[in-house]
């Protein structure tokens, strides 16, 4: 049965790059009916926090990639955390001691060094050299009774090649004569991450390994320890790196790249989880939106590219748009009515002004953080302020006198508000009469027009945006501060 997992080291936030990695997982495990399990690989001590464990879940859980077995839901295959795993390790470590897979090295890191040292002069391979991969019993016996500390290393086998069938990436091979004999458990005790992920793979009977491009050289040794400990090899599938436009590694000088970022710049979460799919997978054909449901349907690994993915905000940014005008027009003006409510632009965050604002703005707004200022767009139109001052009369009928002297008028006789008052149709009846009698139409109509009565050359249909600014005066949505 299909067993994926995705095992971040809770260092930090959850990059794009680990949530699309989660992702593919998630789809994979999913697409299978198979399980998807979450592991934290806090092996590293110091770098490891609760607070970041508690980050990746949450992002996780944000993006809707919801786990089978986990450190937070349990499982028959726990514990799912690294740091609590240690009796594991030691006893397979101390089974590959007795089948001589591992010894015990004593060498000091002085001899250590030099060795290095004398493998760079001869531009050689840094391989251990040293004799404790030879040493005779007595030796060995000899050093603990000493008390020296020694560490467990792993024979590789001097000649050879390794192969394996990436999924992704197709064969992929290394000769053993690359690497010298690893250590997997270090003298104080601690094991080494390449030896606890693999322990940690086989004995969560995990069936294939979807992770990262970075991790490929760690595959070798894990591959060998595999065959050591007699456990069946998962299948492997290395995803390519995530890039910035100009083609190098993406980080965080490129711009927001955590997922907690993209959240709180207003991304909507179905349009990040679509947005990282195509970061080197697509269906075959032309269509770019999938919901989840729809990329756990369509998704194959086979469709997984081999070559790295250039990750473009603005395209990011274009997609948040699609999936935010695609929502349910109820969860849309919720969700925008609840933001100018929060943001104290409203005094309520539903009604009919609400439901006429989000219909009118939505297409201008690609994040949810846009909406704010869509509408105060909105109510920075000048016409109140503008036309009501004589000041502003003075400036609309120098500025474009003909269309200007004429709003003027038609704004004192009171005859441009009782249009606004009959609402749509009335507006659409003045509007039509103002043009004929200034021989008027079209853009030569509505270009001054916009300008003297919104203060700017485009935005959201004119007449439904001034009827909208009416309604907010006489319904009194609008807060004190906003207007
Ligand atoms: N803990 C590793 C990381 O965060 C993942 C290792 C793996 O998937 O094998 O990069």
């Amino acid at each position: 049965s299909v067993r994926v997992r995705f095992a971040p080291s809770p260092t930090g936030n959850l990059h794009v790059g680990g949530a699309r990695t989660a992702l593919f997982n998630y789809l994979f495990a999913r697409s299978k009916g198979g399980k998807f399990i979450l592991r934290i690989e806090d092996t590293d001590l110091e770098r490891s926090t609760k607070d970041s464990e508690d980050a990746v879940l949450r992002d996780l859980t944000w993006l809707g990639l919801h786990w089978d077995e986990g450190p937070d839901v349990g499982g028959n295959y726990g514990p799912y955390r690294q740091s609590e795993r240690n009796a594991l390790y030691k006893q397979y470590a101390d089974k590959l001691v007795q089948s001589g897979h591992v010894y015990r090295c004593f060498c000091s890191n002085e001899e250590l060094e030099k060795m290095k040292e004398i493998a760079k002069l001869k531009q050689q391979p840094p391989v251990y050299t040293g004799k404790w991969s030879s040493a005779t019993d007595t030796e060995m016996q000899e050093e603990l009774a000493k008390g020296t500390p020694y560490t467990y290393r792993f024979r590789v086998p001097r000649e050879g090649i390794l192969k394996i069938d990436d999924l992704i990436r197709g064969e992929v091979s290394w000769n053993f004569n690359t690497l010298g004999d690893f250590v997997i458990m270090r003298s104080n005790g601690q094991p080494v991450y390449n030896f606890c992920v693999t322990v940690d793979d086989a004995t969560m009977a995990i069936s294939h390994v979807i992770r990262a491009e970075e991790h490929l050289p760690n595959t070798l040794r894990q591959a060998l320890i595999y065959k050591a400990l007699g456990f069946p090899m998962p299948q492997f599938a290395h995803v390519s790196l995530i890039l910035a436009p100009d083609k190098s590694k993406l980080s965080k000088r490129h711009g927001a790249t955590s997922v907690g970022q993209f959240k709180e710049m207003g991304y909507l979460p179905q349009a990040m989880v679509n947005y990282l799919a195509l970061l080197g997978w697509g269906d075959g054909t032309e269509n770019e939106f999938f919901t989840l449901d729809e990329l756990v349907n369509k998704f194959t690994i086979q469709r997984v590219n081999k070559s790295g993915a250039v990750f473009d905000s603005t395209k990011l940014r274009w997609m948040n748009g699609q999936h935010l005008r695609s929502l349910p027009s109820d969860n849309l003006t919720k969700l925008i009515g609840e933001r100018w409510k929060s943001s104290g632009m409203l005094m309520e965050s539903s009604g009919p002004f609400v439901e006429e604002a989000v219909h009118l703005l939505k297409d201008g707004i690609d994040l949810i953080t846009d909406a704010d200022k869509a509408l105060s767009n909105l109510f920075s139109y000048p016409i109140h302020a503008t036309l009501a001052s004589p000041e502003g009369k003075v400036v609309l009928e120098d500025k474009l006198s003909e269309v200007g002297t004429s709003l003027v008028a038609a704004y004192d006789s009171g005859e441009l508000n009782s249009a606004l008052e009959e609402g749509h149709s009335g507006w659409k009846k003045w509007v039509k009469s103002f043009g004929k009698s200034l021989n008027r139409k079209g853009k030569s109509l509505f270009m001054p027009l916009r300008v003297l009565l919104t203060g700017k050359l485009h935005g959201p249909d004119m007449g439904e945006g001034l009827l909208l600014l009416y309604k907010a005066g006489s319904c009194g949505v609008v807060s004190p501060q906003s207007g």
